[in-house]
């Protein structure tokens, strides 16, 4: 069983020939992340900050949001935060973003889009979040969810800079996977959110049972946005990660890593699977695999073909 593998994995990542790749953890609190600290995972990929107040009716003051990220930040003293921006809307609604019901709600105002009319919700957790790094000592990167546009990501970066955090955006829209050089124009980094990816490339609402088998990371058009969402990373010089769940398949990890994806972050727990996935394989392999399943004609033959490949 993997967790048997996980036991001897300690990290760092890195393929069996030395090519690193951050193995990195996904959060949703102080306690998952003292948790998450306990693992190899090299820091925090994505800390999903709208799960600290999914019931809140009131917006947490800055005082109250900063005291939460704190929790995150500390147990990761000296390692890498992300810290995701309120992904409000559609699947995790907020009842204090003042948010309306919407008929296609994944269409609809989520993510980022929540900040558009000047509410000053982005602001006040932005300053929360620089509040709870200067307590702590740390320098979090800080991303935005459902971006769909390079002004969008500009207009985001322009407000994390100006705290001294490090900017960043999800590519979880395929527009944005399509434009992710002049996206990486205006941010340090991007992270690859292959679940709501996946939901948008090939229009399978992420929550129906019926749509799985369309709704899966192993289509060849979704691998083919990461590896060009990969390749415009690799021509800015800039870190392409991937924290869908996608990233706690360790198969899918090497082919993730043989995409040219530079991390991968997961739940604490697959974290262990995906480090000793990574360091039993070359490079080489995993580009291979790569390329399979980039080729297939579906999920399940790239998966076999990719398979084949890694052992
Ligand atoms: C994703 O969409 O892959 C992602 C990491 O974000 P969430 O699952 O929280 O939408
Ligand atoms: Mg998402």
């Amino acid at each position: 069983r993997a967790a048997a593998g996980a036991a001897a994995w300690s990290g760092p990542g890195r393929t069996a020939d030395g090519h690193r790749v951050e193995v990195l953890a996904n959060v949703a609190d102080g306690s998952a992340a003292v948790a998450a600290a306990a693992t190899p995972a090299a820091g925090v990929g994505l800390f999903r900050t709208e799960l600290c107040f999914l019931g809140r009716t009131t917006e947490p003051s800055v005082a109250e949001q900063a005291e939460v990220y704190a929790a995150v930040f500390e147990p990761f003293a000296d390692r890498k935060v992300v810290v995701r921006t309120l992904d409000a809307g559609s699947d995790k609604p907020l009842a204090f973003t003042g948010h309306t019901a919407e008929a296609n709600p994944a269409l609809g105002v989520r993510g980022l889009r929540i900040a558009f009319d000047d509410n000053g919700i982005l602001d006040r957790q932005l300053d929360a979040i620089a509040l709870a790094a200067g307590r702590t000592g740390s320098r979090p990167w800080v991303m935005a969810p459902m971006i769909a546009t390079p002004a969008e990501a500009a207009w985001f970066a322009e407000r994390v800079r100006v705290r001294d955090l490090v900017p960043g955006v999800m590519i979880e829209v395929p527009a944005a996977a399509l434009l992710a050089d002049r996206i990486l124009a205006h941010v340090d980094f991007v992270s690859l959110g292959t679940n709501d990816l996946a939901q948008y490339t090939m229009a399978a609402d992420r929550l129906s049972a019926d749509l799985a088998p369309l709704n899966d990371p192993w289509q060849p058009a979704v691998l083919a946005l990461v590896a060009a969402t990969a390749r415009a990373g690799a021509a800015a010089g800039k870190p392409v990660g991937v924290c869908g769940e996608a990233a706690a398949d360790p198969l899918l990890a090497c082919v993730l890593a043989g995409l040219g994806v530079t991390s991968l972050s997961c739940a604490a727990g697959a974290v262990g699977a995906v480090g000793a996935g990574l360091a039993r394989v070359s490079f080489e392999q995993c580009a291979a695999a790569a390329e399979v399943a980039l080729a297939a004609a579906d999920p399940a033959q790239g998966r076999a073909a990719a398979m084949a490949l890694l052992g």
